[in-house]
This record gives structure tokens, C-alpha cells and sequence, in this order.
């Protein structure tokens, strides 16, 4: 390995060889990638020697932080003693098995079930499966549509790039598939006009109800959300949001998916989003702090509701990987799930660092170039904006984020830019002298950015 490390062309070899996910790779070729190769505590070091602050936790997932050898210890020995087996075929293996007994325990009290993956989009995937096999199961064949939301991300598989709601991602590859539908978003701060946040959380609430009488309410089978929309620009909800949705879902009899692959395991303070926002989701794919990343294992939580009649009703269902339960992933998140009970790293959000952040991001507020500053728990953005006063938009919103990215990076700060909302999600265990790094940093590349765009 260290071998490799040393090799002067790992970039060259890098553009000849790696296509990347989500990027141009002309592009991404002619710039040649950034290696890390380092990770401590926040930090990530590449591969020439430059310290970051990863304000972003990998991809919204190193939860406890990087360089914790106790995962790596568990790991080893679970390599050593068995690397794999399935769970298939009437199998499992310990930490499997242990693992749906742990992961459940801190879910919402009727999520007592879990089916595992190996990532966040196969997890979709899955319940989407699962959806409709339960309806068919209890006698209701023709509830098959699932109702999803523009600018949602679901993941990059067929399924889970159609429920997502990225336009960019439709247009490759002919989706969403048939049986998908979007509605609004609850992005007030873009698209609530003269609505206050609470009329408008209430308005794009009810579009789920016009959107099932519209449907029929016998062919809607589920409704997906993140319980804050993640990707699409740390997008928080107006207070009257989600109750009214969980208020529809249960009128109308149809099942609610909360897709907690950002939000679970500590990310708001608490352990899934569900719980933040007092809903109680039918179904809840899980990935990314489920291992806090170290290794690829997601999941779905599946409620008594949905597994009574799976377990008693459905005989055989004819789905799942290879990894599904895969014992050293599964060890992985036993001990990456002991860190933060034993560090009680989800409290310390709720009560500590979170209000801290909170504090410290939403100050950024009264910066020329930000039109507000929102987080909730260990989640921020900073929507980027022409004109505060009237909520007026850049023309070209991802350059401008892209610019205040790239400043970011530049004085060691990884942030990321969602067209003009730059977001932050900082491992669970920042410390108040890291947020004030990091708050430092990116107000020193809002002023540079908001320096170039003036002139
Ligand atoms: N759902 C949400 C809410 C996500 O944020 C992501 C990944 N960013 C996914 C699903 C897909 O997860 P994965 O990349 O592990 O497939």
C-alpha cells in the first residue's frame, strides 16, 4: 500500500483509469483529483501534505470521526475469524444477528425489524419492493405508485434515482421509471414567495393529499421523504410540515417512508430523524452512520405493521445481496454503534454541540452574501443570495456556490455547494474550538467570493 502511495502518478493513473461518481470527468481529468490519504478526529490530510477540516464527515457519514482503531481492531478480528458468509438459505452470522438486535433498539418503538444492505440506494430500493409486496400481501394489489419530492435524493440505482426528484438525473437514462411521482418540496426560503414558513410547510404538506385524491387513493402505495432533505440543500422543514404529512399517510392508509440514510444515527440530535420530528414511518432506510462509512452496510427498518404480514403472510421474498448482513461491515457497526452510545456522541448533539453550532452558523446570517443561515443538530446551509431583502437569487447559483467551495478548500475547509446552498455536516464529535475554525474559514471565503463577484 505504501508502495502505491509513493507513486508520483497516482493523478495521471487516476484519469487514464477511475471513472468518478457524479462528475465530469474531462474535466475532473484535467484538473486531476485530490488524494486523501489521511483522516484524524475532523481532519483529512491528501496527498500533498494539505490539513482540511471536513465540514461535510466524508459524504454526511463519519459520524464518530476519522482514525478510530477500535473499529478497525473489531474489524481485523472479524476478518480473521470469518470474512463472510451469507444470510441467505436459512444462514446468518453473529454480528449480523446482533447487529438487528442493536439497530433497532434505537429506532421509534414499532420499528422492530430490519432488512440489511450494503448502501443507501439499494436500501430504497428495497422498500420500494417491499411496499408493494406488503399491499399485495393484505389484499390491496393495486396500491403500487409511490409519491416522492422534487430535489429529493434517494440514491443512484434505477429505483432509487426515481424517487429521487433530481431533474439532472432524470434526464440520464429515461427516468423516473412508471409507478413514481413528485411533488413540492417544503423549501420555503426558495419557493414560499409571501407564504410565512408555517402557511407554506402547510400548503406543500397538502399537495400529498391532492396528489393521492388525484391518483386514487387504491393505487398509492407509499409516500418517500427525507425528514430534512439532504443533498438537495440541507432543505428543513417548516414546523407545521411534518405532522400534517404524518396526519395524510395515516387518513389515507398509505405507508410513510422516512429515508434516513443523512439524518440517522445522530445527525439532528437524536437518533433518526423520525424521532426529531415525532413521525412514525412504516419504513426508514438506513446506510452511511449506520458504520459511520468506515464500511459499506445500510439497511431498512421495517415496522411491526409491515413485518407481521411479510413474516406471516408473504411467504418467500425474493430479494436481497450478496452483503446483505455482511458479518464484517456488521462488526463494523456494532462498535461504530457502541462509540456513540458509550460517548453518548447523539446527546452530546441534542445538548451540546449542536446548540453550539447552531450559534456560531446561524451568525454567518449577517454576511452580505447570505440570505440565511439555518442548521438543525449537526446540519447547516447557507443559502447564497443577490439581494437579502427581497430573497432574490445569483443567475448562475452553482457558480457562486462553487466559488465559495472552492475558498473554502483553499484555506482548508471541505464544505459542499448544492447550486447557490453551501452545507456542513461535521463528524458528531467536533469540538467548540474545531466549529470555531470552521466558522472562521468559511467566513473567510464568503469574503472572497462576495470580493470577486463585486468586481
Ligand atoms: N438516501 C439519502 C437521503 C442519501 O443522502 C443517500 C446518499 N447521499 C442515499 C439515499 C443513497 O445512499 P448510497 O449512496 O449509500 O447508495
Amino acid at each position: 500500500m505504501s508502495d502505491t502511495y509513493a507513486r508520483s502518478n497516482l493523478a495521471a493513473i487516476d484519469a487514464a483509469h477511475h471513472l468518478h461518481p457524479f462528475s465530469d470527468m474531462k474535466k475532473l481529468n484535467a484538473d486531476g483529483a485530490r488524494i486523501i490519504q489521511r483522516g484524524e478526529g475532523v481532519y483529512i490530510w491528501d496527498a500533498k501534505g494539505k490539513k482540511y477540516l471536513d465540514g461535510f464527515a466524508g459524504l454526511w457519514c463519519v459520524n464518530i470521526g476519522y482514525g478510530r482503531h477500535e473499529i478497525a481492531d473489531a474489524v481485523a478480528r472479524q476478518m480473521k475469524e470469518l470474512p463472510y458468509y451469507n444470510t441467505f438459505f436459512g444462514t446468518t452470522t453473529t454480528p449480523a444477528t446482533l447487529l438487528s438486535e442493536k439497530v433497532v433498539s434505537h429506532a421509534g418503538p414499532h420499528l422492530n425489524h430490519v432488512f440489511f444492505t450494503a448502501s443507501g440506494s439499494e436500501a430504497n430500493d428495497t422498500w420500494f419492493r417491499m411496499a408493494r409486496v406488503y399491499w399485495a400481501a393484505v389484499g390491496k394489489p393495486s396500491k403500487k405508485i409511490v409519491i416522492a419530492r422534487k430535489n429529493g435524493y434517494h440514491g443512484s440505482t434505477v429505483a432509487g434515482a426515481s424517487l429521487g426528484g433530481m431533474k439532472y438525473m432524470h434526464e440520464q437514462g429515461d427516468l423516473p421509471i412508471p409507478g413514481i411521482v413528485h411533488i413540492d418540496q417544503p423549501y420555503w426560503y426558495g419557493e414560499g414567495g409571501d407564504l410565512s414558513p408555517d402557511e407554506f410547510g402547510l400548503k406543500v404538506a397538502r399537495q400529498l393529499e391532492e396528489k393521492i385524491d388525484e391518483l386514487g387513493e387504491e393505487n398509492v402505495a407509499a409516500f418517500v421523504a427525507e425528514p430534512v432533505q439532504g443533498a438537495g440543500g440541507v432543505i428543513i422543514p417548516p414546523n407545521t410540515y411534518w405532522p400534517e404529512i404524518q396526519r395524510i399517510c395515516k387518513a389515507r392508509n398509505i405507508l410513510l417512508v422516512a429515508d434516513e440514510v443523512i439524518c440517522g444515527f445522530g445527525r439532528l440530535g437524536e437518533w433518526f430523524g423520525h424521532q426529531h420530528f415525532g413521525v412514525e414511518p412504516d419504513l426508514a432506510p438506513v446506510a452511511k452512520g449506520l458504520s459511520s462509512g468506515y464500511l459499506p452496510v445500510g439497511g431498512v427498518l421495517v415496522s411491526d405493521r409491515v413485518a407481521d404480514v411479510l413474516i406471516n403472510d408473504v411467504g418467500d421474498f425474493n430479494h436481497g445481496f450478496t452483503y446483505s448482513g455482511h458479518p464484517v461491515c456488521a462488526t463494523a457497526a456494532l462498535e461504530n454503534l457502541r462509540i456513540l452510545e458509550d460517548e453518548r456522541l447523539v446527546e452530546r448533539v441534542r445538548d451540546n454541540i449542536g446548540p453550539y453550532f447552531a450559534r456560531a452558523w446561524g451568525a454567518l446570517g449577517d454576511h452580505d452574501l447570505v440570505g440565511e443561515a439555518v442548521s438543525i443538530g449537526l446540519m447547516g446551509a447557507l443559502q447564497l443570495a443577490a439581494d437579502k431583502k427581497t430573497r432574490m437569487r445569483f443567475e448562475k447559483p452553482d457558480a457562486v456556490g462553487a466559488l465559495v467551495r472552492n475558498h473554502a478548500l483553499a484555506n482548508g475547509l471541505v464544505l459542499r455547494a448544492t447550486g447557490d446552498r453551501m452545507l456542513a455536516s461535521p463528524p458528531l464529535v467536533i469540538t467548540h474550538e474545531e466549529v470555531d475554525e470552521m466558522i472562521r474559514i468559511t467566513r473567510i471565503a464568503l469574503d472572497s467570493a462576495w470580493r470577486e463577484l463585486k468586481s
